[in-house]
């Protein structure tokens, strides 16, 4: 949800970024033109259409990382062209592109681009014998890594907000917000890929007792643990939500005949290794509901909660596939 979220933020910033592109270069094209600097004026319009293609390129295709990574090379050269061919007049030009980079790409990466386009416009102009070489250095350097400190802090931020947003707090296993947004994102590539899913509700089995005899301090830790092993067992694009109190959710995707199995021996990896203090096995019950065409979230959940009912009603510590 947040990586969505990311998206519409980056792209509005290409937009803006493309918009004042074209508003603040598209003077200099009529100036350069009035002036018969037609090389110039090559040169700028070439930079403004560059631009808004590959932004109107990135909104239609949603390669939006690829696509600002290729702006940031673009305009970076762009502004060394110009900077090379009207000399000190447009030599200032370096310092806006310079910044804006770190707002395409990562801190890094537009840490890389920038030192490659400040040591080429040296290595290439001849500005040199009228502007300072180590002034021109040393400011390109500050700018270059105040945005650098700025960015990077902006960038933790965003990952820790992501955490914050989607992660339980308590057990570290994702949580019900990112569950919506996945299980939509499940339903559109089962759709799509006509893929098998299996949707499962696992159930703490007498919990309650366990939380009674112990206390709700045991009772968190065993939820961690369980996480802990569950997390151990499923595949990297599998995933565990907390769906509420000591209720999961597990989300397996592409699954064959032996997923159906592996639930199975889940729950015996389970009993043999989550216990109380006492020694004794905590065990689940679980409901699954493969994904079936026409499913709809609610529909999912409530017929995996129907054969978690079943589970439960069978005495627990067991594994029931929905009847359909
Ligand atoms: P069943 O086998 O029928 O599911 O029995 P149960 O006791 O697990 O079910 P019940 O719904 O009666 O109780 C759920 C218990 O889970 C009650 C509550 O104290 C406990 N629980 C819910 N959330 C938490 C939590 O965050 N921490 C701890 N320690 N306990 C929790
Ligand atoms: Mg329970
Ligand atoms: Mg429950």
């Amino acid at each position: 949800m947040i990586n969505q979220l990311q998206e519409k933020y980056q792209l509005s910033l290409l937009l803006l970024l493309g918009s004042v592109a074209v508003m603040g270069v598209f003077p200099f094209v009529v100036i350069r033109f009035l002036d018969g600097n037609y090389i110039a004026a090559f040169i700028d319009l070439t930079l403004i259409l560059g631009i808004t293609s590959l932004v109107s390129y990135a909104h239609r295709s949603k390669k939006i990382r690829m696509v600002s990574a290729i702006i940031a090379i673009f305009i970076n050269a762009g502004a060394i062209v110009i900077a090379v061919a009207n000399g000190i007049e447009s030599f200032l030009w370096i310092y806006p592109v310079l910044a804006s980079t770190f707002v395409l790409v990562k801190p890094i990466e537009a840490l890389c681009i920038n030192a490659i386009a400040v040591l080429s416009f040296v290595a290439i102009s001849d500005i040199f014998g009228t502007i300072s070489l180590s002034s021109y250095l040393v400011t390109t350097l500050m700018l270059s890594m105040c945005v650098f400190v700025y960015a990077s802090h902006g960038a933790k931020q965003f990952r820790l907000l992501e955490k914050l947003n989607t992660v339980d707090a308590l057990t570290g296993a994702f949580n019900r917000r990112a569950l919506s947004s996945d299980i939509a994102a499940a339903l559109a590539s089962a759709e799509r890929n006509n893929s098998k899913q299996l949707l499962t509700i696992i159930d703490f089995d007498y919990f309650k007792a366990v939380n009674d005899k112990y206390g709700h301090a045991v009772g968190d830790k065993i939820l961690k643990d369980f996480v802990k092993i569950t997390t151990a067992h499923i595949r990297k694009y599998d995933r565990l939500y907390r769906f509420g109190g000591e209720e999961f959710i597990l989300l397996l995707c592409q699954v064959n005949e032996q997923q159906h199995n592996f639930i199975d021996q889940l729950r015996v990896a389970i009993k043999q290794a989550l216990k109380t203090p006492d020694g004794e096995s905590v065990t689940v019950s679980f409901g699954v509901a493969p994904w079936l065409p026409g499913t709809t979230a609610d529909t999912w959940l409530q017929r995996a909660d129907v054969a978690l009912y079943r589970a439960k009603e069978s005495g627990r510590d067991c594994v029931v596939f929905s009847d359909d």
